[in-house]
């Protein structure tokens, strides 16, 4: 294949030399364009290069290409439209139609009205990021959501890191380089693609001692594989995977007890970690951050924009002793957390004082808990639109469905919902799901059996109108 397309790039037929030769030279394209509309020069000589190079390589590969393909008018549509990819954001705004709240690769977390001020505030003017206000003095960027921290979740000493997977990595070298850290079988999991425990572990220099088998471990285990080499008894959530049948896990009373008796810290690595206890929303009891802190662990991570709802952050809280000597790590330096991230994860912080606060004002919090009458709602006044607009296009009806957490919590519940099914008549769906992704404020559904699903419940009640818009674009084909 790669061969052919080689020949025919070095001996093309007669035919082809002719379209070759009807390409306009660069110099020729920009005499063509009225040049009042502010686009930055390199922009315009690099799209007509782009435009230029995409029309030779079809010839060359032998696609169909007319004259009509070279004329004046729709070289210039073709260089608008390359003009317009190049000038607008890469990274931009979309509606998750998906359900799957903390979704990864949409952004995770959708941050609170408050913590956009706050980073608003501090990012386009000067601030106390590493200045105490106090004494005049330097001061440190952790200090600014440290107590507020041990406040909500009774730990004696917190650190904040890039994310979580810096988190691990930073704690686990800190406590354990050069030495073994005990885990069970069961808990190396992989995150996400990039993050495995195994490979962090080694990239931290710590030697890992996996005990138990892969659906059941004891306390017996971890106590069997203690030798003076031990730096840590390690716990890890096992977020996107759940074991079922015969299972066995040491609850983390126990391995504190454990810890206590040969004089080793315990870490656990919570993932998605919440303040709340979500399980009157319906989803299984897992515990709190706070939970884990009282259990009496030595040192807990988890994520800033998982289950929390804020910004991207690996949260660090723990015994006083182990977190100063996890903040005098040099490593700390590299992974350290940004001023727009402190900004929006202290205000996020302050909302949790008050659990309604919280659940009114965190997105990610909101999204979970919103019971399904008022999903289905939202979901009837887009069905009611589209049925007017797109009536010819194609069928509107609303059919339940299960919205998921994300971000690996709770992987085996399903949340109750609404959601918008379209049927459509002038397209395919897959055609549909291409198209949705190409208009100006693209949607991302799911598809089930020739259907395009809207899961109203990551929907925001002011997006129901744009969602439509997005709809009516994709079916006019714009
Ligand atoms: C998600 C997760 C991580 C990685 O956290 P990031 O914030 O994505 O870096 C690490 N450990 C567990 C158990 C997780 O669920």
């Amino acid at each position: 294949m790669e061969n052919d397309e080689k020949s025919s790039c070095v001996k093309p037929d007669k035919n082809r030399q002719g379209l070759l030769r009807a390409i306009p030279k660069v110099d020729e394209f920009l005499g063509w364009i009225e040049r009042h509309d502010h686009i930055p020069s390199l922009v315009v000589k690099n799209a007509i290069r782009k435009v230029l190079d995409d029309i030779r390589c079809a010839i060359l590969a032998g696609d169909r290409i007319s004259n009509d393909d070279l004329s004046k008018d729709s070289l210039l549509l073709k260089y608008h439209h390359c003009v317009k990819q190049k000038m607008g954001p890469n990274f931009r705004r979309l509606i998750n139609a998906t359900g799957v709240v903390v979704h990864t690769n949409l952004g995770r977390s959708v941050l609170p009205e408050s913590a956009m001020e706050a980073i608003l505030q501090v990012g386009s003017r000067y601030s106390n990021l590493e200045f105490d206000l106090a004494t005049g003095k330097r001061g440190s960027r952790y200090s600014l959501v440290e107590d507020l921290l041990c406040e909500l979740t009774g730990a004696e000493a917190a650190l904040v890191v890039n994310n979580n997977a810096a988190a691990v990595l930073l704690a686990l070298e800190t406590l354990a380089a050069g030495r073994e850290v005990i885990v069970s079988r069961g808990q190396l999991v992989e995150i996400g693609g990039s993050f495995r425990i195994p490979d962090v572990m080694a990239k931290s220099g710590a030697g890992l001692v996996e005990v138990g088998a892969t659906n059941r471990t004891h306390l017996k285990d971890y106590e069997a594989a203690i030798t003076d080499q031990t730096a840590l008894l390690l716990k890890v959530h096992t977020s996107n995977f759940k074991v079922i049948g015969f299972t066995s896990e040491v609850p983390l009373s126990e391995l504190v007890e454990l810890g206590a008796k040969y004089g080793l810290p315990v870490m656990e690595d919570l993932g998605s970690g919440s303040f709340m206890d979500l399980s009157r929303f319906g989803l299984v009891k897992e515990p709190t951050v706070g939970e884990v802190v009282k259990a009496g662990v030595d040192i807990v991570t988890f994520s800033g924009d998982k289950l929390l709802g804020g910004p991207q952050a690996g949260l660090i809280l723990g015994k006083r002793e182990i977190i100063d000597r996890v903040k005098k790590n040099p490593m700390n330096r590299a992974l350290r957390i940004d001023k727009f991230t402190l900004a929006g994860l202290e205000s996020v912080l302050r909302l949790y004082f008050d659990d309604e606060t919280a659940l009114r004002s965190v997105p990610t919090l909101a999204m979970l808990a919103e019971p399904v009458d008022s999903i289905r709602r939202r979901a009837t006044r887009l069905a009611r639109r589209l049925k007017k607009s797109l009536v010819a296009a194609c069928e509107v009806s609303l059919v339940r469905i299960e919205s998921r957490v994300g971000g690996g919590a709770f992987p085996e519940q399903g949340l109750d919902s609404k959601a918008v099914a379209l049927a459509p008549k002038t397209l395919s769906v897959n055609e549909l799901e291409a198209k949705l992704r190409r208009v100006a404020l693209p949607v991302i559904g799911r598809i089930e059996e020739d259907r395009f699903l809207l899961d109203m419940r990551t929907v925001a009640d002011d997006e129901v109108a744009l969602l439509a818009d997005s709809l009516q674009q994709a079916f006019e084909g714009k």
